[in-house]
């Protein structure tokens, strides 16, 4: 009997501790064009939901799957879509418009020119570039609960978006589920569930535009942290380099003057599609959207190395490396 209870306790014992440090679960998921890792602790259904959850987002969003809602809205010029497609589509085209079209969820025609979409770059000439545009414009697409309708000639991309959305969709299956701590990581766009499991702040590393180190790192907790830049995807065509981010304005790659943009804050959508507008828009039309804005801190990196943040990450940012010496300009509000 004695003895009996006592393995009880023990068995109690060793349970509590178990609870005490629980699991990592990791995935490694090759999705939506980028190697994705997944982390949550203690929860392993979790993590495979998650990957469930992938692979529908991308069987609905991409744009080249032949029956994604995204694909065959393109071929058709509308229809139904399944209402999560509908509804990341209508937060795009807030997105869009609160950058002023730096967001075209319509540049679709541009990217696949360029050769953004094959592989097979190429330089369109301006001719085909001004035809292209004629098509480009998300005010006139049409979003409802679980319909699309485009204009004529439009094609739709959400590529600059789905992924922010995938972690959103992730963080708030972790949280139902009660997750406590989680890191989820698309190919870049991070997005963390609380704090690390020992309670403190998860790190997050920001690629240094010029190499392969990082420029400095977040302290985050329940945040996204998503990065746009030119060195991510490009080409060069005798010795200019070319990046997968179009300025809809020209239809020509993005040149603003920034090296790489990287948005935080807790909505991973915003924070993606803000990444890849303002990576267009350049340091200064970036800082006043931040300005005339709440939701969202920066680290902007110049062409010329200078790194720009906005106050609300002054005591969570750290430049690291290279960076540490540099100095690192502050953007308040006032
Ligand atoms: P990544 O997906 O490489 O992390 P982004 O989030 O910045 O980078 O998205 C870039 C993708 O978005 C491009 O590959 C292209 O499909 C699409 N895109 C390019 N320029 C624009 C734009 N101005 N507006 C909307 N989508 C864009
Ligand atoms: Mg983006």
């Amino acid at each position: 009997m004695r003895r009996a209870a006592s393995a009880i306790l023990c068995l109690a014992l060793l349970l509590a501790l178990a609870g005490c440090a629980p699991q990592a679960q990791t995935a490694t998921v090759f999705a939506m064009d980028t190697v994705m890792e997944l982390t949550a602790y203690g929860d392993r259904e979790a993590v495979d939901g998650a990957v469930s959850l992938i692979h529908a987002l991308e069987d609905r969003l991409s744009v080249t799957a032949a029956d994604s809602d995204i694909a065959r809205v393109n071929s058709s010029g509308g229809g139904a879509v399944d209402p999560g497609t509908a509804a990341l589509l209508r937060r795009a085209l807030d997105i869009s418009a609160l950058s002023g079209g730096a967001l075209d969820v319509t540049i679709y025609p541009l990217v696949r020119a360029w050769g953004f979409t094959t592989g097979e770059y190429r330089v369109p000439g301006d001719d085909e570039i001004g035809a292209l545009l004629k098509n480009v414009n998300y005010a006139a697409v049409q979003a409802g609960e679980a319909n699309v309708s485009l204009p004529a000639g439009a094609l739709l991309d959400l590529g600059a978006v789905a992924k922010g959305w995938t972690g959103d969709q992730i963080a708030a299956l972790w949280r139902q589920v009660g997750v406590k701590s989680g890191l989820i990581n698309l190919g870049g766009n991070v997005q963390t569930v609380g704090g690390k499991p020992d309670g403190s702040d998860w790190v997050v590393g920001i690629r240094d535009p010029f190499s392969e180190d990082v420029l400095g790192a977040i302290a985050a907790r329940d945040l996204a942290v998503v990065t746009s830049g030119g060195y991510q995807r490009y080409f060069e065509r005798e010795g200019v380099r070319y990046c997968h981010i179009i300025d809809p304005r020209t239809g020509k790659p993005a040149d603003s003057g920034l090296a790489s943009v990287t948005v935080i804050g807790r909505e991973g959508v915003l924070c993606d599609g803000l990444s890849t507008a303002l990576y267009v828009m350049g340091l200064e039309d970036a800082v006043r959207l931040w300005r005339e804005n709440t939701g969202f801190d920066l680290v902007l990196v110049t062409d010329g190395g200078q790194v720009v943040i906005t106050e609300g990450i002054e005591g969570s940012f750290t430049p690291m490396g290279a960076y540490t010496d540099k100095e690192i300009k502050v953007m308040r509000r006032g």
